[in-house]
C-alpha cells in the first residue's frame, strides 16, 4: 500500500539553444547545427545528468530567439535552458528572449573540438569555432540584463564539464519541483519560536511552494479510518527492513504502539496523496487526537522523499523537499537536522544532530532499529521511532531564514565524522559532524547569519548545488565553508544587506 513519489527527472528535460547568425552562409550553419547537435548529445548521454538535454534548431534572429524563451516558458517539461554561442550571435538579437525567459538558464561556454587543429588552422576553421568571443558577447547581454544563470566552461565530453552540467540539472529539477510543492502543515508553528516564522506568501512568489495548515484532528480522522489490513501491510513492511525490538513485534507487550504508529503513517500518508502534497509540519504542541508524536511515520515519509519540518517549521520543509529531488538517486540522503549538543574539548570539536525523533533513516544504509521510548513532550503516548547513527562522509546543512524583507540561506559544508564513542542511552537517530572551517568560526559565522537551528542536512547534494539553487532563486546563499573567516562573512552580510535591499526593493 506504500505510496511512493515519482522520480523528480521523469519527463523532464533541458533544451540546448544554439547561436549563431545568417551572415555564415547555408554550409556553415549547416555544420553549426550537425556540431551543436553533437555537443548536446555529449551531455545527454553522459551518465551524470540525470534528465534529457533535448536540442532545438540553431537560433540566428531575434523572432525565433524569443519564440523559444516563450515556448521553454510555457512548456512544462522544459525545466531550463542550456545556451552556446558556436559562432558570433550578436547578443541585440537575444535582448527581448532573454527578458522574457523564466525558466534557468546555463550558459556553456565550450568549442565542438577540444583540440586546436594547429597545423591546418585556417580561417574557415576560425570563422566555425569563434564560441571564444561568441560566448563573450553572450555573457556581456546576460550580464546587463542581470540575467540568473550559471557559467560552465568545459567541454562537453570531459567530466569535470559534465558534473557541472548535472549539478545545475539537479538544481533546475529542485527548482521546478518547488513550483509543483504544496506543503501541509498540521497545526500552526511552536508557540514563542522566532526562527521558524515566515512570510507564507512570500514563500510563494519567491520559491513556489505554496503552505497552508489544517487542523491536527482532520489528520486524526483520516488516521483513524485507517483499515487493520493497511496496518498489517506496514508491520511486515518494518519487520523485512528494520531491527525491530522484540517488544514491538507481533506478540510483544508493546505491539499495539507500533500498529497506531502504523496507523499513523498509513493516515498521512493518504492525507498527503489526496492534498497532492510533496511536504509537510507538525507540531509536538498540537496533536489534537493524535495518540503519539509522528516519529516513525515522518522519518519513513522523509525517506520517500517528502519535505519535513517539525514544530510548524515549513521553511525546512522546504529545503528537505529541494534536497530529496535535487539529491535523487545520488549516494546519501537528506533529512531535518537540528543542532543539539556539543563535544567541545580542545581539538575535538563536533556538533551532535538530532531531533526529538525526525530524522531520516536516507542518513545511513545501515539497518535502523525500530524501538519505543518515553517522549514528555507532547504530552501523549510513547512514540514508536527509528534509531541509527547517520553514516560518515562529506555533507552540507543548510537553514533558511526570514530576514524581514527577504529570506537568506546559509550553508556550512561539514564532515559528518560519528560518534567519538557508541551512544547506548540515546534513544534517537542523529548525526555527529565537523563544521568547515572550524567548530569556531562555524557557529560564529551561522549565529552572524541569524541562521536557524532546524537544517536540511544533505550528504547527496554539495554546496554547489545549494549555489545552483539560489542563483536561480535570486536568493542570497551565505556559505561557510574551508575559505570562510568571521571577519570576511560579516563583511559579506553586510554587503549583501545592502545589495538584497536595492535588487529586491521593487
Ligand atoms: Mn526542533
Amino acid at each position: 500500500m506504500t505510496t511512493v513519489l515519482p522520480s523528480p527527472f521523469d519527463g523532464k528535460e533541458i533544451w540546448f539553444l544554439t547561436g549563431s547568425q545568417d551572415l555564415y552562409g547555408e554550409e556553415t550553419l549547416a555544420q553549426v547545427a550537425e556540431q551543436s547537435q553533437q555537443v548536446a548529445a555529449w551531455l545527454d548521454e553522459a551518465e551524470a545528468v540525470p534528465v534529457r538535454i533535448v536540442w532545438k534548431p540553431v537560433l540566428k534572429e531575434r523572432d525565433s530567439i524569443r519564440t523559444a524563451m516563450l515556448q521553454a516558458n510555457a512548456d512544462p517539461s522544459c525545466i531550463g535552458i542550456i545556451a552556446w554561442m558556436h559562432t558570433f550571435s550578436p547578443a541585440k538579437m537575444w535582448i527581448l528572449g532573454i527578458d522574457a525567459l523564466r525558466k534557468p538558464l546555463l550558459q556553456l561556454h565550450t568549442q565542438f573540438a577540444a583540440e586546436l587543429p594547429w597545423a591546418t588552422l585556417d580561417m574557415d576553421y576560425m570563422n566555425l569555432n569563434q564560441a571564444a568571443h561568441g560566448d563573450r558577447e553572450f555573457g556581456y547581454i546576460l550580464s546587463r540584463l542581470g540575467q540568473p544563470r550559471k557559467i560552465v566552461v568545459g567541454h562537453a565530453t570531459q567530466p569535470a564539464t559534465r558534473a557541472k552540467v548535472a549539478t545545475w540539472a539537479r538544481a533546475a529539477a529542485g527548482w521546478d519541483a518547488l513550483h509543483h510543492t504544496r506543503l501541509v502543515r498540521f497545526g500552526d508553528n511552536m508557540r514563542n519560536v522566532a526562527v521558524t516564522e515566515g512570510d507564507k506568501t512570500e514563500a510563494e512568489l519567491r520559491l513556489g511552494v505554496c503552505v497552508n495548515t489544517w487542523g491536527v484532528n482532520d489528520l486524526v480522522d483520516v488516521v483513524d479510518a485507517v483499515s487493520e489490513q493497511e496496518v498489517e501491510a506496514l508491520i511486515a513492511e518494518y519487520l523485512e527492513a528494520y531491527d525491530v525490538v522484540p517488544e514491538l513485534r507481533p506478540g510483544g507487550e508493546r505491539h499495539a504502539s507500533l500498529r497506531y504508529g502504523a496507523r499513523i503513517e498509513a493516515g498521512m500518508r493518504r492525507f498527503l496523496k489526496e492534498h497532492d502534497a510533496t511536504a509537510f509540519t507538525t507540531n509536538f504542541e498540537d496533536l489534537g487526537g493524535l495518540r503519539q508524536l509522528p516519529g516513525l511515520a515522518v522519518q519513513r515519509l522523509m525517506a520517500d522523499g517528502y519535505g519535513f519540518g517539525a514544530e510548524g517549521d515549513w521553511k525546512t520543509a522546504i529545503l528537505v523537499r529541494a534536497a530529496k529531488v535535487m539529491g535523487h538517486g545520488l549516494p546519501g540522503g537528506a533529512s531535518l537536522m537540528e543542532d543539539y549538543c556539543y563535544e567541545m574539548t580542545e581539538g575535538k570539536e563536533k556538533i551532535l544532530g538530532a531531533h526529538m525523533l525526525e530524522v531520516c533513516p536516507s542518513l545511513t544504509r545501515s539497518r535502523p532499529r525500530l524501538e519505543i521510548h518515553p517522549l514528555g513532550i507532547g504530552d501523549r503516548e510513547d512514540p514508536v521511532r527509528l534509531v541509527f547513527d547517520a553514516d560518515t562522509g562529506p555533507g552540507v546543512v543548510v537553514a533558511m531564514s526570514d530576514m524581514r524583507e527577504r529570506f537568506r540561506l546559509t550553508a556550512n559544508v561539514v564532515e559528518v565524522v560519528g560518534p567519538d564513542a557508541p551512544l547506548p542511552a540515546l534513544p534517537v537517530a542523529r548525526a555527529v559532524w565537523e563544521p568547515a572551517p572550524d567548530f569556531h568560526t562555524s557557529t560564529e559565522c551561522w549565529m552572524l547569519s541569524g541562521a536557524a537551528h532546524h537544517t536540511v542536512m544533505s550528504t547527496a547534494t554539495t554546496l554547489e548545488t545549494w549555489q545552483d539553487l539560489a542563483e536561480m532563486a535570486q536568493m542570497e546563499l551565505a556559505v561557510i565553508d574551508e575559505g570562510t573567516t568571521t571577519r570576511g562573512f560579516a563583511q559579506e552580510r553586510r554587503l549583501n544587506q545592502a545589495y538584497y535591499r536595492l535588487t529586491q526593493g521593487a
